[in-house]
């Protein structure tokens, strides 16, 4: 998860370095969160959007263990129901 991050700063670093060349320097669009901010504001930016994000995605993470769980307690209902239909 982390590494997936670092991979996402530098390729946005990257875009980034790209825009400074171009004449529209006073302002960027995050390539994480596409929001628009100023050119000055980068640095804080970048640190609050990727804090932000692997809050995002820890909570995605978290829910689909949840479901996993969820699906394997259902699947345990369901072997019972059958186990006590055999029995009857
Ligand atoms: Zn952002």
């Amino acid at each position: 998860m982390k590494k997936y991050l670092t991979l996402k700063a530098k390729k946005w670093k990257l875009d980034t370095h790209h825009h400074e060349g171009a004449t529209n320097v006073e302002s960027l669009v995050c390539k994480i969160c596409e929001k628009r901010f100023r050119l000055d504001k980068i640095v804080l930016h970048s640190r609050d959007c990727l804090e932000r994000e692997k809050e995002k995605e820890s909570r995605v993470t978290n829910h689909k263990k949840l479901m996993k769980l969820s699906e394997v307690v259902f699947e345990k209902k369901q072997e019972l129901v059958v186990r006590a239909t055999i029995k009857r």
